[in-house]
Parts: C-alpha cells; sequence; structure tokens
C-alpha cells in the first residue's frame, strides 16, 4: 500500500515538470535536414523534433500528403524558414499550428548579394534579386543567430520551467560558439578547391559561395522549380565555355536531365550534390549532426569540383 501511495506521488510530481502534462513532449516540425539537425541539438529531449520534409525532396515545391497534413496538424509548432520557401507546411495545417519563420533572424542577404546578379541572368535578376535568400543552412555563422533564435522561441513554451529554459539557451550559445569555429574549418578546406567556375542547376550556394570562394557564373533554374527557357539555356552553354574550366553541379532535388544536357552542349562535367543533406544515422540525429553534414557536403563540392 505505501509502495502505491509512494508511486502516486511520485507520478505526480513527474507530472509537474515541463512537457510532462500530457505524458508528452511537444512536437516541433522542421522543413529542411540541415535545421533539423540543429534544432535537435537545441531542443535535446525536452522537445520531440521530426522532418516535415520527406529527405530527398525540394523544400521549395513540396506538397504535403494526406498523412503528413496529418502529422503537421499534431504540431505545437512549425520551424520554418520562411512563408515563401517552407511556407507549405503552415498552409497544409489552415494556418492552425503556430509558426516560427527563421530567415528574420540570421541577418539574411538578397540574391543579389549571395549568387550575384550576373549569375542570375538579367531577366531573373530584375525578380529575385531582391529577394531574401533563404538557403542560409550553408552558412555556419548564419546557424548559429538561427540556433539562438530557435532557443528563445522555445524557451517561451517551458512554461515557466527555468531549468529546461535555461539548459536550451546553453545548448543554443555552445552550438554557437562551435559554428564559428566549423566556418573557419570550411574556409580552409575550400582553399584546397580548384578554381573552377560553376553553374548550379538551382540557386542554393550563394552563402555557400561567399565563404569559400566558389565561383559561380549560372543558374539553371533561378526561380526553383521553373524551367529554364531555350534562351538562357543558350547564355548559359556560352558562360561554361568562355569561363573554363567549368562544371555543372546539381542539386539532388532538381531533375537532372536538364543539367545534364547542358553540361553535354557545353563540353563540361556534370555532378550532383545534396545541399539538404540527409541523417547520418536512420534512428537518431545526435550532437554535431549539422557539423557532420556540412563537412560531408563540402567533400561532395571538392568531388564535383575535381571529378575525383
Ligand atoms: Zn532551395
Amino acid at each position: 500500500m505505501n509502495r502505491l501511495i509512494l508511486c502516486l506521488v511520485w507520478i505526480l510530481l513527474a507530472g509537474t515538470a515541463f512537457g510532462a502534462k500530457s505524458g508528452k513532449r511537444p512536437l516541433l516540425l522542421v522543413s529542411v535536414y540541415p535545421i533539423h539537425a540543429m534544432v535537435q541539438e537545441i531542443a535535446a529531449d525536452a522537445f520531440e523534433v521530426k522532418p516535415a520534409l520527406p529527405y530527398g525532396r525540394s523544400e521549395h515545391d513540396y506538397e504535403a500528403s494526406a498523412k503528413d497534413i496529418r502529422v503537421l496538424r499534431s504540431a505545437n509548432l512549425l520551424l520554418i524558414v520562411d512563408q515563401t520557401t517552407d511556407g507549405w507546411m503552415a498552409r497544409a495545417t489552415g494556418n492552425k499550428v503556430p509558426v516560427f519563420e527563421i530567415l528574420p533572424h540570421v541577418e539574411a542577404l538578397t540574391y543579389a548579394d549571395t549568387v550575384g546578379v550576373a549569375a542570375l541572368g538579367s531577366s531573373a535578376a530584375r525578380v529575385m534579386g531582391r529577394l531574401p535568400d533563404p538557403h542560409f543552412w550553408v552558412d555556419p555563422v548564419r546557424m548559429g543567430k538561427a540556433a539562438m533564435a530557435v532557443a528563445g522561441r522555445l524557451a517561451e513554451m517551458t512554461e515557466g520551467d527555468e531549468a529546461t529554459r535555461n539548459a536550451l539557451i546553453e545548448r543554443a550559445k555552445v552550438f554557437t560558439a562551435r559554428m564559428s569555429r566549423l566556418s573557419d574549418s570550411i574556409v580552409v578546406q575550400a582553399k584546397s578547391l580548384p578554381q573552377v567556375s560553376l553553374i548550379l542547376a538551382h540557386g542554393s550556394l550563394g552563402y555557400y559561395s561567399r565563404l569559400t570562394g566558389l565561383k559561380i557564373i549560372g543558374i539553371l533554374e533561378p526561380l526553383p522549380h521553373v524551367e529554364p527557357t531555350p534562351r538562357h539555356l543558350g547564355i548559359l552553354i556560352q558562360l561554361a565555355k568562355a569561363n573554363r574550366p567549368s562544371v555543372v553541379l546539381a542539386e539532388e532535388q532538381i531533375d537532372a536531365a536538364v543539367a545534364a544536357s547542358l553540361a553535354r552542349e557545353a563540353g563540361v562535367a556534370v555532378a550532383r550534390i545534396n545541399p539538404l543533406g540527409y541523417p547520418d544515422s536512420a534512428t537518431a540525429v545526435s550532437i554535431g549532426a549539422y557539423d557532420r553534414y556540412l563537412t560531408r557536403f563540402t567533400k561532395e563540392v571538392a568531388k564535383g569540383l575535381t571529378g575525383k
């Protein structure tokens, strides 16, 4: 009997801790893997974190399935890049789930400043040059800023649980400090990259090129998932020929056929890259997962540029 009373007292005490009231941790949904990896590290075991975007799919045009919508609706918070990029997560719930937009917190630059007006091409530059480039997850320093903002937002959900709140902020500080070291290490790794002109299938590497000195001369689909016109394709073929050595790096989320035909016509190599990454374990996203993703991605880019 005494044991039963003790059990009941324990359950009642445990029940007052943050997140344990319903026996369930609050659920956070995130679209792209690199941001998922960061959020998982900050949230640790205080929240449940799940991907909303299947691995290998593009963040720009995903159409949530009925099952995805059920999961999205069950979330306590959707962590999105911004409404333009992965706002489909919020729209799929009929805007019924709270949303936190990360892009306003990372000192985003415009596409004109990341990819550059010349690489966008004159007609796309008119539309996109002034838009914020959402692909901040390839830039560790901006990921550090994102981590602090995410921790601040999650802290608001801790219902006065000071210990959880402080732990969130502390983990974000540790992550952010590590990001500046990671940034330095990527800069060092990039020094050995060959000086090759790049044509990207999609404008995902603007921030990354600022960090690493990659030379982007053109983009196949400046507007995400809008197929290039024959005229734009012709300009890119000329650019690839005039700026040798050059190579086409085609993001895995983009249809390979157009990139391959551009490379063929220009007589240059094409390599596939995956800036959205994927988890290094099927079961869990662990501490340092973001660092491993970016290091692995840098090796992928080096392989694409050198052909080795
Ligand atoms: Zn993108």
